[in-house]
């Protein structure tokens, strides 16, 4: 088994670092989904002097380790969603998802972008007696909020995907969003330099002083910074999570059809919402499982042994028949909140942004960011901690 991260994007060539000094409007500090995003849409929609400087590659942090499932439910259930901000907000904030959702749709055909997108059913499902509830109550929610959604259990649920280990399911019709994230991002920052902005690799920020950031071999001289930098932001409300994907090998045709997974799907389940997969297009099942096993002794890549054993166990419970070997492993970090709203800090011309937990929410949180910039409205404001 490989323990690195299964995304590649050979065609992808790396920008130099700054080497001068120079000047801009906006500074973005991070490369990653929510920082390239936040360029796309102030390049897009300004003629501002535009700069992002990465420390390392873009998408090199999160979110090039991401599964890249897109989805609306990320950290937060709906019914959950109901009790943190009760209804109305609840309400509000799920539409403003979905608008996340459809941006990101709309970028990928706007501007052409290779990153094997594919629209697919996201599919809810319970594991045991004790979480059925779990997703009948968010049946009720969802079917009032939701026009393709539907509640299978049984043979009816076995038609949609063929595993003994759930016993009911909310199957939410085409809500689910399947990319490879690296591709995404890093076609994205190129895509972008064309509404000229620009960017340098391997350039971190070392520390700013009076609107001058020093990086190593140059400075920026820059009307507001912004940093989207995530889990390694020190704010007290971001935490940083751990978390583990696995990869199988490729699965046969005949293996595809007999779990029922020629129409494909993501599904996560009610026990932990770390529990997931979909099946990609070489047909390689990629597996989410758990913050669990890596929290303690931690290392960036390399899941530990027991993330392995349990994804195994897991696999074989999922899809008894199957006898497929995992193929890669790896972990990452992302920031999330304790109340799971994005935190934006503004500190006069420095603000901050990070803790979304979740790729849709990263696409909401840039899109309110650039809207503040450029004095526009922005309905948001509301699901953001400061
Ligand atoms: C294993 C894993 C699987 C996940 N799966 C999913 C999923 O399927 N769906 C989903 O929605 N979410 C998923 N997530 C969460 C998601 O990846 C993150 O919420 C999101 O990518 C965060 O993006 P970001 O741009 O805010 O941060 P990041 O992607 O971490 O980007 C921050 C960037 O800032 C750079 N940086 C840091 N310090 C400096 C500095 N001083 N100077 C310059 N640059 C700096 C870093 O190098 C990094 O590239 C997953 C996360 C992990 C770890």
């Amino acid at each position: 088994m490989k323990f690195e991260v299964f995304w590649t994007n050979p065609d992808y060539k790396v920008r130099p670092e700054l080497r001068e000094n120079i000047e801009c409007d906006y500074l973005i500090v991070g490369g990653g989904i929510t920082g390239v995003m936040l360029a796309y849409f102030l390049a897009k929609d300004s003629d501002k002097k535009i700069v992002l400087i990465e420390k390392d590659t873009i998408a090199s942090g999160a979110t090039g380790k991401a599964a890249g499932t897109l989805v609306l439910e990320g950290e937060v259930d709906l019914k959950d969603m109901m009790k943190i901000y009760g209804r109305e907000k609840a309400i509000s904030y799920w539409r403003a998802i979905h608008e996340a959702l459809n941006t990101i749709k709309e970028v990928v055909t706007e501007e052409n972008l290779e990153c094997d997108y594919e629209l697919q059913d996201a599919v809810y499902a319970s594991m045991s007696r004790g979480h059925d509830s779990t997703i009948f109550e968010e049946y009720e929610m969802a079917k009032n909020m939701e026009q393709s959604v539907e509640l299978v259990s049984g043979k009816d649920l076995l038609k949609v995907l063929n595993t003994p280990l759930y016993r009911h399911a909310i199957v939410y019709k085409n809500h689910g969003v399947s990319v490879n994230p690296l591709t995404f991002t890093q076609n994205l920052s190129r895509v972008t330099e064309k509404y000229g902005f620009t960017i340098y690799e391997n350039t971190p920020l070392v520390h700013d002083k009076r609107r001058i950031a020093v990086t190593p071999h140059g400075t920026i001289k820059f009307g507001k910074m912004i940093m989207a930098i995530d889990s390694e932001a020190r704010h007290s409300k971001i935490k940083r999570k751990n978390t583990t994907l696995m990869v199988t090998e490729p699965l046969t045709e005949a293996e595809i059809i007999s779990i029922n997974m020629v129409s494909k799907k993501i599904v996560w389940d009610t026990k932990r919402n770390y529990h997931y997969f979909k099946l990609m297009p070489d047909n390689r099942l990629l597996i989410g499982y758990g913050d669990k096993y890596v929290r303690k002794k931690f290392t960036e890549t390399t899941p530990q042994g027991l993330a392995v054993k349990h994804t195994e166990d897991y696999l074989k419970k999922l899809f008894p028949n199957l006898n497929i070997r995992l193929e890669y492993g790896w972990s990452g970090s992302y920031g999330v909140t304790k109340n799971h709203m994005p935190v934006l800090d503004i500190r006069g011309n420095k603000w901050s942004i990070g803790g979304a937990g979740s790729q849709v929410v990263c696409v909401m949180a840039a899109r309110h960011v650039a809207h503040k910039l450029l004095n526009n409205n922005s309905y948001v404001e509301e699901f953001f901690s400061n």
